[in-house]
């Protein structure tokens, strides 16, 4: 017998080898590097199947998404984790549905999320979104501006800021694409030093994740190396 499930088995088995594989070779353990399945564009019988595995934490990039699928999958205890950009407005949803936000990117959406998370009674964890490359297309936090950051979010208690997070230039070039993974971890160490306690550093993804492992991932953001090619 063959279905899609056991399809998504073999993927998520053969990632966390990958990882795994990829920490070693960095001298490093593989229990320092958290996988987080990144589910947009699948739906809820797909996160289902997910959740079969064991798994409970799930990226997605649309706050429309999270909406639908936190409401398909209400009996499921999923904590959902915001990893794309973030338009001010969606901050209620973002409030109510949402147990972490990884592309935090600027003080407006800080302020806007911290107001509805206190309205909610709730504290969430962030990791700020530092843009490492020079492609206009990204979202993030300009390196310089870090800094000013990191202090000016002190103010938000609702928001316990944890790390880092970026997306590596898209590029063919394995040096351009680790550059980006150092500044993230060249970055954060320089916050530590400021003393900032910023454990996280969320980076890599299916296609580059070894290459973030290297660097100091904590975390690599997998979606289509588990789920599958994308129809969108
Ligand atoms: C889609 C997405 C990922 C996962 O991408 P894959 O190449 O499918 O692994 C990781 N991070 C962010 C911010 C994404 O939007």
């Amino acid at each position: 017998m063959h279905d899609a499930s056991d399809d998504l088995a073999a993927r998520w088995a053969r990632i966390r080898r990958r990882v795994d594989d990829a920490c070693r070779a960095a001298g490093r353990a593989p229990a320092e590097v958290a996988i987080l399945p990144v589910s947009k564009t699948f739906g809820p019988p797909m996160i289902r199947a997910a959740m079969a595995l064991g798994l409970r934490r799930f990226g997605e990039n649309k706050v429309q998404e999270i909406r639908e699928k936190s409401v398909a999958l209400a009996d499921g205890g999923i904590d959902w984790v915001m990893i794309g950009h973030l338009q001010t407005n969606k901050a209620r949803d973002v409030a109510r549905l949402v147990s972490e936000v990884q592309s935090l990117d600027r003080l407006e959406l800080a302020q806007a999320l911290h107001r509805q998370l206190r309205h909610a009674g709730r504290a969430i964890d962030v990791l700020v979104q530092v843009k490492t490359s020079g492609e206009p297309s990204k979202y993030g936090l300009p390196p310089a501006q870090l800094p000013a950051f990191l202090d000016a979010l002190r103010e938000y208690d609702s928001l316990r800021v944890r790390g880092l997070m970026t997306l590596a230039v898209h590029s063919a070039e394995a040096d351009e694409v680790r550059a980006c993974f150092r500044l993230l971890r060249a970055l954060r160490d320089q916050a530590v030093a400021q003393g900032h306690d910023l454990p996280r550093l969320s980076m890599g993804m299916s296609d580059d994740f070894p290459l973030a492992i290297a660097e100091g991932a904590t975390e690599v953001r997998i979606g289509s190396a588990i789920f599958g090619a994308r129809a969108r």
